[in-house]
């Protein structure tokens, strides 16, 4: 013990020199008066005095006042300087891979070292730091995974956790762990750190805990509206049209609206939409009927003739441009390239910024343009609050907001485009005022603003929760309901019940709710619990590969898309890979193993382009299968003998029961009547295929069974993809179909009685079932 105080001695003043030296270099010196000037500063005293004195400190403050970049990095700073920068362990989470390495790198730029040294990052499969790491930069689902090895977070002095107004699932969760943990280390510091103004919230969370505000300046904004917008640019219906591919069955229905209402048809069609549909509960039908005057279904016509008018008529300054995801960023980023104006590179620099681009890429946001060339950030909500452009003078909102399907590694859901808040829409605001006074255009009337919901509903309200009440679980906190029920907000009992229920059904849990082996694993990978479990059945039976391609899709999206006017060709492209096998899954494999040729030989933009594919998409599936091979192989689950791999991935009925056994309760049984083939869950009753899936393409279905992942509500429900698969597949991989809460009881059994009756050898089923789950525990 005694070496151990020396060597922590010296490190502690090694910590110390170190950044004397830097601040006393004219470099540092250089960057220690630009962080003084940021609004945070004036409050480093408080601040630093709060978390000595209190357990837990919220803090709130206007987007790019500091927050993120500057308060980790005073508590470090003031640690080191007391001679204590040996023994300070700091963790600041965001919700965001991309915002954790960001911001790491911006500290250790700020701190004048490289990164790993006294600043580290540390997001799945990647990360950097090194022994002398005192302060990290991680994502919330790093931390949660953290806190399952070591549930006291031994040796963590500091525990940040920012852009809490977000209010996602991992963070609500992480604050209700953090309170229990807290009881227990009477040591530990946390400080919230939140943008809006709905800080109080989390104070009273905490028992009253106390609130600092760090209140900066924003220059003035003006506002406008669809209304306005339509004005200024004296945007022509039809003028951009012709460009697009995407709009031609919306232009028709315009043009028969324009001719119906004397008023401007993007106006009429949005409050037409209002008067239908009450915006804040709005649901998979009412979202149709909004959609179609929404921008950018417009073929993005709306927004390139915004562009083209800042570019020709407005003062300098960079644009950004909230679209709802990656998709959109990359279609739209095309759609400009095509205009003369925005696509010549010496006048116009087109830059995406999403959560999946690689951080090279990243840079290049922050980084100032040449005089006379106009900088255009085409974003996701990424750049709403946790990444700060500096330069940016004009806003454009579309109004809307996804999550980012990438973000589903992290265990989040994929999720629709839904309706941005009030407050979001504000933030968006915020981001023109922050070096001269600046401009929004929100493409949306007024009306449509004034029917946004305050602030948005917490994702713990409004997501499956399989995945969350698997780590609970996991982290051994108990009862999953007594759990959840601790929450800021707690969500609706059947959805955790039916979350539990699954996860019983599918054999992560056993009849007490307890994990079984199976669940131990799924617990450890960080996709979709069903995913999951295809993935390691795909490993076991040695026919990873075209597992890999499947679940990649799944988690990221559809690699096939569907233009309307070329509709029917997109979906002949797509029942080619897919007739033979009957599957949509298996067509996915196809696509992709053929897309991994054509790469090689410098054909595959040709390729996609042909077969109605999304390049980027498949890009996408690509780096994620590496990902998810490679989180198989720390888990042990991939032969060490690469033979042993793949040696049965050509077998097409093994893969389909692979496929069951991941679906799996999403099963639905199909017969043919009069040439017309009809399907029926236990939970829905009739349901139909979309019409996208190949399997909705075939005459007479042979098989008596199709194994789904996904089913949308749009009046009727919805298959969206499928599997046929045969009987004795379903009876080898799946297993005992269960009861749901949510459809009424009678037609619930007589549901079950349909199956039960299908099925042969029900007994022998469970049986064989049993062997597998057995052969998976071991
Ligand atoms: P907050 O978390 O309060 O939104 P940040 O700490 O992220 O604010 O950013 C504070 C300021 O630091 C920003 O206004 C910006 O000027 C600067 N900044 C942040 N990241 C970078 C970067 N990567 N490059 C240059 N400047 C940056
Ligand atoms: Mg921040």
């Amino acid at each position: 013990p005694l070496l151990d105080n020396v060597l922590l001695l010296k490190r502690n003043m090694h910590l110390r020199d170190r950044q004397q030296t830097w601040q006393e270099s004219s470099e540092g010196k250089e960057m220690l008066a630009f962080r003084e000037k940021l609004p945070a500063y004036k409050e480093r005293d408080s601040f630093l005095l709060a978390v000595k004195r209190h357990q837990v400190l919220v803090v709130s403050g206007e987007t790019g006042c500091g927050k993120t970049t500057q308060l980790p990095q005073y508590i470090l700073e003031s640690e080191i300087q007391a001679g204590q920068g040996g023994s300070c362990n700091i963790i600041c989470t965001q919700p965001r891979r991309i915002s954790a390495i960001s911001v790491a790198e911006r500290v250790a730029v700020e701190r004048g070292e490289q990164l790993g040294e006294s600043v580290g990052y540390k997001v799945r499969l990647e990360g950097m730091r090194g022994m002398s790491t005192r302060l990290l930069f991680c994502t919330t689902g790093i931390l949660l995974r953290k806190l399952m090895a070591d549930p006291d977070l031994k040796g963590v002095s500091h525990v940040i956790v920012d852009e809490i107004h977000e209010r996602g699932m991992n963070e609500d969760f992480l604050l209700v762990v953090l309170k229990d943990l807290l009881v227990r280390r009477k040591d530990l510091r946390v400080v919230l750190m939140s943008a809006t103004l709905n800080a109080k919230l989390f104070s009273s969370f905490f028992d009253g805990a106390p609130l600092l505000h760090i209140s900066g300046f924003t220059y003035p904004v003006n506002i406008h509206f669809l209304e306005d917008v339509l004005e200024l640019t004296g945007y022509r219906f039809g003028e951009f049209d012709q460009v697009d591919d995407y709009g031609q069955e919306k232009a028709w229905k315009m043009q028969k609206m324009m001719q119906r209402s004397k008023r401007n048809p993007l106006v009429a069609l949005a409050e037409d939409a209002i008067a239908n549909a009450d915006l804040r509960k709005y649901s998979g039908e009412t979202q149709l009927s909004l959609s179609q005057w929404n921008p950018e279904c417009f073929g993005f016509n709306l927004i390139e003739a915004v562009l083209c008018y800042i570019c020709k008529s407005e003062r300098e300054g960079a644009i950004l441009v909230f679209m709802t995801g990656w998709e959109d960023i990359n279609a739209l980023k095309d759609c400009l390239m095509r205009n003369p104006l925005l696509g010549n590179p010496s006048k116009v620099k087109l830059l995406p910024c999403h959560g999946s681009m690689a951080s090279a890429d990243q840079k290049l946001i922050f980084e100032p343009v040449p005089a006379k060339i106009r900088k255009i950030v085409l974003a996701t909500n990424l750049a709403e609050t946790s990444i700060t452009i500096n330069d940016i003078v004009f806003v454009l909102d579309c109004g809307k907001a996804k999550e980012t399907s990438y973000d589903a590694l992290n265990n989040t859901p994929c999720l629709t485009p839904t309706w941005i808040s009030k407050a979001s829409a504000r933030q968006r605001r915020g981001r023109a005022g922050r070096v001269q006074p600046g401009e929004c255009y929100h493409l949306y009337p007024k009306a449509v603003f004034e029917a946004l919901t305050e602030y948005q509903e917490p994702e713990l309200l409004r997501t499956p929760l399989h995945s969350l009440c698997l780590q609970i679980k996991s982290l051994k906190l108990g009862n999953i309901g007594d759990f959840l029920a601790k929450a800021m907000q707690t969500p609706d009992p059947l959805s955790v019940r039916n979350s539990v229920q699954l996860l019983k059904t599918i054999g992560a849990l056993d009849d007490e709710e307890e994990l079984t082996n199976l669940g131990i694993h799924l617990a450890n990978l960080p996709v979709d619990p069903r995913i999951g479990k295809m993935l390691i059945f795909g490993a076991i039976f040695s026919c990873l590969d075209p597992v890999l391609s499947i679940a990649a899709g799944l988690t990221v999206r559809d690699p096939f898309v569907l233009p309307v006017e070329k509709k029917e060709v997109a979906e002949a492209a797509k029942h080619r890979f897919g007739r033979n096998d009957f599957s949509d899954h298996i067509a996915l494999v196809r696509a992709y193993d053929r897309w991994k040729e054509t790469m090689d030989a410098g054909t595959a933009v040709d390729y996609c382009w042909k077969n109605f594919l999304s390049f980027s998409t498949m890009q996408v599936i690509h780096s994620l299968r590496r990902q998810f091979e490679m989180l198989l192989r720390q888990a042990g689950f991939v032969d060490p003998v690469p033979e042993y791999t793949n040696q049965y991935s050509k077998d097409v009925n093994l893969l389909k029961g692979i496929i069951c056994a991941g679906m799996f309760p999403g099963i639905s049984s199909a017969w043919t009547m009069d040439s017309n083939t009809k399907y029926k869950t236990v939970e829905d009753g009739a349901v139909l295929l979309h019409q996208s899936s190949v399997i909705s393409k075939i005459e007479r279905m042979p098989y008596p069974w199709v194994a789904f992942y996904e089913k949308i509500k749009s009046g009727n429900i919805l298959l969206r993809d499928g599997t046929a698969i045969s009987d004795s597949m379903l009876l080898l991989f799946g297993g005992k179909l269960y009861k749901s809460e949510r459809a009424g009881h009678l037609h619930m059994q007589e549901g079950l009685l349909q199956f039960t009756l299908h099925i042969p050898f029900a007994e022998v089923i469970l049986w064989l079932r049993r062997e597998l789950d057995n052969i998976v525990s071991q």
